[in-house]
């Protein structure tokens, strides 16, 4: 049937321009206590106005809607604009009145996230907070951002800016993990030297590999190191010597058994973080390097926290997760339940990591951490860029009343000696704990 197009568009009985004059109007997107992260207002002449009421807080994780989307608008794009029921639907139709979307209720702490999201002020960066025994993702930050509602009249500006504002570091920023990545070696060293709790190293500042020279931070001289020491002392002598005896496949298959390159599922979209230790650079000094976090070595934040969420929970990783009910315009609830993603290491395994994690805090590179009544392990990492500051890093987990709460990891970018990741970490601890 070939008709005029113009026709059908004119023809005021047409379903298709009732559709156009009543339209759905998107649900909300909320954060774990009802609160609005994103609203719609209807205005007088019917359009449709979205309302970010956090500005550039969540914007990498409510994303915009309006010039394309992002974010979960994207993503969650079906369920907003989805109505109760298509007879009520039919009747709003019938009556010319708007159909009213479906709500999202994420698992997101606005306030927590309000107060990680200030401490970046001036600076770049991500914060990673979860739930090691849900997934529930409840601070996903990354900074510096930009306001949702400025995305349709500012994108020109948005887009141009250097700072990459539209960047979301959390899920797609790729950094060297430094330090933080001897979590990986000491699981390396678990599972490919037998006699691994007794290998010892003394370190005398540098470690001589290849033409390389690995010294180890601030000029440290470590001195006689065991394992626990090594770990929370960050000695990387230490580790780079136990890499170079490993060899680079005992980091590789390590690094990929506990899935560096997955997604697990996540709503948002990722970058895929990596250990390169391929064979055109088998020498002994790119897996030295490797094996501290330097090299070719590239991390999300995101995964960082989802391999500490597994250490957390006895090696079980659970499937991260942002949208915790849908609610729709009748009030029908449909909730997400915890979902297991997999096994990421044995329980012996995990436990092992968290002495050492231990240690760190207790008496090592993180032992300025404290907080009455939490439990905090941890790993810090320093990573050298060239031709920058270094970036920071903290990855670790609380424990109150011996059951596991937030697993936390922390980058600060090009942050040098000015602005460290650790007293990042000391402030979201006093602040959600106090
Ligand atoms: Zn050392």
């Amino acid at each position: 049937m070939l008709v005029d197009q113009e026709e059908i568009s004119a023809n005021a009985y047409n379903p298709r321009l009732n559709e156009e004059k009543v339209n759905v109007i998107r649900g909300a997107i909320l954060d774990s206590a009802g609160d609005s992260l994103a609203y719609t207002e209807v205005l007088d002449d019917g359009s449709q106005q979205r309302i970010y009421p956090y500005g550039e807080v969540f914007a990498h994780v409510t994303g915009y809607v309006g010039r394309g989307m992002a974010g979960l608008e994207l993503a969650a794009n079906d369920t907003l604009l989805k109505a109760p029921d298509f007879l009520d639907t039919l009747q709003s139709w019938a009556n010319e009145e708007a159909v009213q979307g479906s709500n999202i209720r994420t698992t997101l702490n606005s306030s927590l996230q309000q107060f990680v999201y200030e401490r970046f002020s001036g600076y770049k960066g991500a914060v990673v907070i979860t739930e090691p025994s849900t997934g529930k993702v409840r601070v996903l930050m990354s900074s510096p951002s930009y306001d949702p509602a400025d995305v349709i009249d500012n994108w020109d500006n948005i887009a141009a800016n250097e700072d990459s504002p539209l960047y979301a570091r959390a899920t797609q920023g790729l950094y060297p993990p430094g330090s933080t990545f001897k979590l990986i070696t000491a699981l390396a060293m678990m599972r490919a030297m037998p006699d691994y709790e007794n290998y010892t190293y003394v370190c005398d500042g540098s470690y001589e590999v290849g033409n390389n020279s690995i010294s180890c931070a601030g000029g440290a001289v470590h001195g006689y190191m065991t394992l626990e020491d090594a770990f929370a002392y960050s000695c990387n002598g230490y580790f780079a010597s136990a890499a170079v005896q490993m060899g680079g496949d005992a980091l590789r298959e390590t690094a990929e058994y506990l899935n560096i390159s997955e997604s697990f599922d996540f709503i948002l979209p990722q970058s895929e973080s990596s250990v390169v230790v391929s064979s055109e650079y088998e020498a002994d000094s790119m897996v030295a390097q490797t094996g501290i976090g330097q090299g070719e070595t590239q991390m999300t934040p995101f995964y960082l926290n989802m391999l500490t969420c597994s250490i957390a929970n006895g090696g079980v990783l659970y499937t991260p997760y942002l949208i915790d009910q849908t609610i729709d315009a009748s009030g029908a609830v449909e909730k997400t339940l915890p979902k297991l993603w997999g096994t990421m290491m044995s329980a012996a395994e995990a436990t092992y990591l968290e002495n050492l994690m231990t240690g760190v805090v207790q008496y090592g590179t993180a032992s300025s951490l404290y907080h009455e009544g939490v439990s905090i392990y941890g790993k810090t990492g320093t990573a050298q860029i060239d031709g920058g500051e270094d970036h920071s890093w903290f990855t670790g987990y609380t424990k109150v009343n011996g059951q596991v709460d937030l697993a936390i990891t922390v980058l600060v970018e090009n942050g040098g000696s000015e602005k460290r990741a650790a007293p990042i970490v000391q402030q979201i601890i006093d602040y959600y704990y106090s």
